[in-house]
């Protein structure tokens, strides 16, 4: 055998590696999640989709009081006529968004304001500590 015959075999060898262990990994992860439904844990919640406006700005680009964006957009300044007679756009300027209210996905109310709830600690009755 030729060396070139050892590199292939050896990316072949790899290859089928990383194929297995990614189907273990997927086995393994449907075992877990059927434990966890037959335990009647609950499942962990979806992840929240990002809250990006429909005018591609995060939410927090969004004034809370006005609503209006506070990001930028590009704006045409140069336009030109192409052969089907419409106008196309051949150089832009930066220019404030012209978003009025963020359209996102929406976002629970004061989530990320409010802290979790204290756990409360009841110190049992008749127990007045050490000593
Ligand atoms: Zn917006
Ligand atoms: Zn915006």
């Amino acid at each position: 055998m030729t060396w070139y015959v050892f590199i292939t075999l050896a990316i072949f060898v790899f290859a089928v590696a990383q194929w297995l262990r990614k189907q273990i990994d997927a086995a393994l992860g449907h075992r877990r999640l059927i434990k966890r439904h037959r335990l009647g844990i609950p499942l962990p919640p979806e992840p929240r989709p990002d809250p990006i406006c429909g005018c591609l700005h995060h939410l927090a680009f969004h004034d809370p009081r006005t609503g209006r964006c506070n990001g930028t957009a590009p704006e045409a300044t140069k336009w030109k006529d192409d052969p089907y007679g419409q106008k196309v756009p051949i150089a832009w300027k930066t220019a404030p968004c012209p978003c009025l209210r963020y359209v996102g996905p929406e976002q629970p109310a004061d989530a990320a304001d409010t802290p979790p709830p204290m756990p409360v600690d009841d110190p049992p009755p008749g127990d007045s500590g050490p000593g």
